[in-house]
């Protein structure tokens, strides 16, 4: 491929002309007369709760529906467009123009998967039992298995008007008192968030110095997190007593569309396995020359990779690295950098980081900021990852399109391991190693301390739920308690370091950081066998095609993957161990 075909900015006329094309309005009259239609023929007669022709007819026009109101196309461009470009105030009204009709609109349509939720069980067997229902059969059970769990109409509405005052409020005014606190840095006060990117930066005495006046502000606002997380766990309590959700995680997991088991032998298994942590973290603090670690000690980076990749060496390597995996995946990467999908470099008034946009009856889009680093080439990788499992996704039928949260990082992390063992060839021998190491290290920090976080806000809320509260000092004592146990003793807390429960924002949207070691783990073992096997792709491949077609569990148990045997994440765990024994090794022959 010549280097001038490469398009290194959107081309978002793939969706439409212009901000003001007529078009995007046509679109979205087009929902909202889709979503009135359907609204006006079944909202009000539900007799297809009873009666199993009306039902096939009613999924049918419901699928039918879906083609139309699904498509992200109108809100979607505007979206881009002010992403790569703040100041574009056109872009910004047209999206909340849209997004707000087209919510409207759509919530004109969330009595339907409700009033299929109360079909009553005789009903739900001999639907299952009916092969015209074969194709519905996932999207109906799954939407019977959450009824279990719903209440009535009227409770579910009081339930929803005030999970704003009793959830969102209480976290938004303490997102607000964070962004509010500054701390002196070198004559200038400078707010947390600016001091967390700086710190990592920092020579050691400087960085510690920062550290803690950010946890000694931290400590002195605790206050108000101490009131929010009483609040907001409690809160949960009554929701999940009154839907039969009996353990603080269940509401979660069955948001995934897992199985409990499984999510319990992953915590397990890797809170058994915090050892193999232990023996990466010493390895970082012999690395880096120290005897103990300090919580700053845990993201500097260790050494300084000089190697440049830019843009259009780094699609050479990628094109190489997929051609050898699959054709169709390199046909899918050469459209994507042909066609202006792939917007590449900084700019003012740019998005910071990289995504993958993509959503139905669009093309995907990836957003980068490209800095000739080993991280940018890494990234473009992750983002191809999840962007071919959305490409291939689109095969299957509307209900299945999209994936559940606890399979999203799969594709992602896998195609950064593809990448990877490429980028590490073309790399000297002193970068090789430093490389390596924050590999390693991302997998580490994906696995072990999301782990120790679950078990973090698993024990906050057992005892929110048992004693009615817990004081700040006291979740300060349990983080510390969760944290060591994932570091060992090479990690000296101290007291005050327990408060950065204070700031952690995942906590505030319970246990859903889990997802990540299961995604990292399960990547693993699809990167393993395809490496002892390289004719496993056909296996991946069935896995990206799925899309929400099952339950995870059934997902990967057809691709040989039994997630529901612990022994599955403790092999997993090996393979990252088997990681660490490699390093070491480097190592030390880089000592002699
Ligand atoms: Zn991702």
């Amino acid at each position: 491929m010549k280097k001038s075909t490469l398009k290194t900015e959107w081309d978002l006329t793939l969706l439409y002309k212009s901000i003001s094309d007529p078009q995007i309005d046509a679109d979205v009259q087009a929902i909202e007369k889709a979503c009135a239609d359907f609204s006006k023929k079944y909202s009000k007669n539900n007799t297809y709760t009873t009666d199993k022709i009306l039902l096939l007819k009613a999924l049918k026009d419901y699928e039918k529906t879906l083609t139309i109101v699904g498509s992200s196309k109108p809100y979607s461009y505007p979206a881009l467009m002010r992403d790569v470009d703040s100041t574009n105030t056109k872009a910004q009204s047209k999206m909340n123009q849209v997004l707000n009709e087209v919510t409207k609109s759509m919530n004109n349509m969330v009595f339907f998967p409700l009033a299929l939720g109360k079909i009553d069980v005789s009903m739900q067997k001999s639907v299952n039992a009916d092969s015209k229902f074969e194709k519905y059969s996932y999207f109906l059970n799954s939407l019977w298995k959450k009824a279990k769990y719903q209440l009535s109409e009227d409770v579910e509405k009081v339930l929803a008007l005030k999970s704003m005052p009793a959830h969102q409020m209480w976290v938004d005014t303490q997102a607000k008192l964070l962004s509010l606190q500054t701390i002196p840095y070198k004559k200038k006060q400078i707010t947390l968030s600016m001091a967390s990117v700086l710190i990592p930066e920092l020579p050691k005495q400087e960085r510690v110095a920062l550290h803690k006046l950010v946890r000694a502000k931290l400590k002195e606002i605790s206050f108000l997190a101490e009131a929010e997380l009483n609040a907001i766990v409690a809160d949960k309590k009554i929701s999940d007593e009154l839907r039969g959700l009996t353990k603080p995680y269940s509401a979660t997991i069955l948001e995934f569309q897992n199985d409990e088991k499984t999510i319990e032998s992953l915590v397990k298994a890797v809170t058994n396995n915090f050892p193999i942590a232990h023996r990466y973290l010493k390895l970082r603090a012999k690395v880096l020359g120290y005897k103990k670690l300090h919580p700053t000690d845990m993201g500097v980076p260790i050494g300084k990779i000089k190697s440049k990749f830019t843009y259009e060496k780094s699609v050479a390597i990628i094109r190489k690295t997929l051609s050898k995996i699959s054709p169709q995946y390199e046909q899918i990467f050469n459209d994507f950098v042909t066609d202006g999908r792939i917007d590449v470099y900084p700019r003012k008034g740019k998005r910071d980081g990289g995504y993958c946009w993509s959503g139905y009856n669009i093309p995907t889009y990836i957003l980068l900021n490209w800095s000739d680093a080993v991280r940018s080439i890494t990234t473009l990788g992750h983002e191809m990852g999840h962007a071919i499992h959305g490409e291939m996704s689109k095969t299957q039928p509307i209900l299945y399109k999209s994936h559940t949260t606890s399979v999203a990082e799969v594709a992602s992390t896998l195609f950064e391991n593809f990448i990877f063992d490429e980028v590490i060839k073309e790399l000297p021998e002193k970068e090789k190693i430093i490389a390596i190491f924050e590999r390693l290290s991302d997998s580490v920090n994906t696995i072990f301390p999301q782990v120790a976080l679950f078990n973090f806000e698993n024990e906050l809320h057992n005892t929110i739920n048992t004693t009615g509260s817990m004081s700040a000092k006291d979740m300060a004592i349990l983080m510390n308690k969760h944290m060591s146990a994932y570091t060992g003793s090479i990690c000296e807390f101290e007291e005050d370091d327990g408060y950065k429960f204070v700031r952690w924002n995942h906590i505030r949207y319970f246990f859903y950081t889990v997802s990540y070691a299961y995604g990292q783990l399960i990547s693993t073992a699809l990167y393993n066998k395809h490496k002892q096997d390289p004719t496993y792709i056909e296996k991946i491949n069935q896995f990206m095609k799925a899309g929400e077609s099952d339950t995870p569990e059934n997902i990967f148990k057809a691709i040989g993957i039994d997630t529901t045997k612990p022994e599955f994440f403790v092999d997993a765990l090996k393979s990252i161990e088997q990681d660490i024994t490699e390093l070491e090794k480097l190592v030390a022959k880089k000592k002699k």
